[in-house]
């Protein structure tokens, strides 16, 4: 039996998942998601040596955290026969304001972890609640919760506090920043690809239905676009991004919606779904010739292109930008957007290499170069556990 990572990332209605083999590097031997859960549950997966797999659950085995993880275990173990499960990295949305790295779970650390739930009301409860189906299936196992807040730890009080009276700050009201995960990972990779920018000005944009960005000082995150929640920076599939919240005030006092409306409002009726009342899928707004998903590409691109130039003034200059995540990945066009005339900024864009979505998508000539990395959440949260539970490679 050989040693292997079990990633899990448990969200409202999915469990996503993977198994790394610990070996002389990690190698991904499967990925995959339980989907519908509460509705009508999914396995989609990928294994490396038998292919996608996609099949309906009974919604009654499957309906809470503890039966998605039981359907997703007998998919591993039919698919990866000699795998055993060494230690399980969870990926936990918010870590406060005291955990700056990746840590064994005891019942301290859960207790400390269901206390934050009302800080991440729609993601911290889920991934609280996969850690527990998970202690339960594996007792032994060293458990690892991996935050998508501590990569943001090391920012100056100006880029963490809002203007608000003193004690809230103290009371934790301030921004964290997310999608840390995500930006060490590639930050790591841009290291290896080019160490001379990685160790200078970098901003990296994660742009997925989530969406954000992060400006970085030698690897070391020193701002970002979100911040207390992961509402605020840039326009999303469904979130707005940042927005006067004098707005709310008015939709509160004025027009009677309440907590959950707003809730909703912001989480799931905004952004590119709500400006283009059409789709929050930026390929079928790209695809659509309706002038509304027209103006929500040009508005996500717009707000990128904002943040960008705030989070360069933070760095005091740019050496590089990187864009990621499922749009960054994929998309040229945003691409493309995003770094129109910027020379003011020492960007130039060689259309060719970004219409072929090349690793370096700048000119030769171009001061600030810049990348295309594709993020690997699973794989960095494999190395931090087997790093923290394992005490096997670099952390
Ligand atoms: P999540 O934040 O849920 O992990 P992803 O990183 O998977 O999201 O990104 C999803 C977004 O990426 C969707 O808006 C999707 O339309 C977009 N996307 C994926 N492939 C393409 C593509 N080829 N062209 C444009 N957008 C794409």
């Amino acid at each position: 039996m050989k040693p292997h990572v079990l990633t899990l990332n448990a969200g409202s209605s999915s469990i996503k998942f993977s198994l790394v083999e610990l070996g002389e590097t990690l190698v991904t031997r499967a990925v995959g998601e339980v989907e519908g859960l509460g509705g009508r549950p999914r396995l989609r997966a990928r294994g490396d040596e038998t292919g996608t797999a996609e099949r309906d659950l009974d919604p009654e085995e499957a309906r809470d955290p503890d039966g998605a993880l039981a359907a997703i275990l007998g998919y591993l173990r039919a698919t990866c026969a000699n795998a055993s499960v060494a230690a399980i990295g969870h990926r936990v949305v918010h870590g406060g304001s005291d955990f700056d790295q990746p840590i064994l779970i005891d019942d301290q650390v859960l207790a400390a972890l269901a206390k934050l739930e009302p800080w991440a009301p729609l993601h911290q409860p889920h991934n609280v609640a996969g850690i527990r189906a998970a202690r339960a299936a594996f007792p032994e196992a060293p458990q690892i919760a991996c935050f998508d807040t501590a990569f943001h730890r090391g920012h100056k009080f100006v880029d963490d506090a809002f203007a608000l009276p003193r004690h809230f700050f103290a009371e934790g009201i301030r921004r964290y920043g997310f999608h840390g995960i995500s930006y060490d990972f590639v930050s790591r990779r841009l290291f290896e690809i080019a160490p001379e920018v990685a160790f200078g000005r970098v901003v990296i944009a994660h742009l997925g239905n989530g969406a954000s960005m992060c400006a970085l000082r030698g690897g070391k995150s020193v701002a970002s676009t979100m911040g207390f929640s992961t509402l605020d920076g840039l326009a999303m599939g469904t979130r707005p991004g940042q927005i006067d919240p004098g707005v709310l005030l008015y939709l509160m006092q004025a027009r009677g919606m309440d907590a959950p409306a707003l809730s909703d409002l912001l989480y799931n009726q905004s952004g590119l779904k709500g400006l283009s009342g059409l789709s929050n899928d930026m390929r079928e707004l790209e695809a659509s010739d309706d002038s509304r998903a027209h103006e929500a590409i040009a508005y996500f691109v717009h707000r990128i292109r904002r943040e960008l130039g705030s989070l360069a003034a933070a760095l005091g200059g740019l050496d590089a930008l990187v864009f990621c995540g499922g749009i960054g990945e994929n998309s040229a066009r945003v691409r493309a957007g995003v770094m129109r005339e910027m020379d003011w900024l020492g960007i130039e864009a060689d259309a060719a290499r970004n219409a072929a979505h090349a690793g370096c998508i700048s000119s030769d000539a171009s001061r600030v170069r810049a990348y295309v990395i594709a993020t690997n959440e699973e794989l960095r949260i494999a190395e931090m556990t087997a790093a923290a539970g394992l005490g096997r490679g670099p952390r």
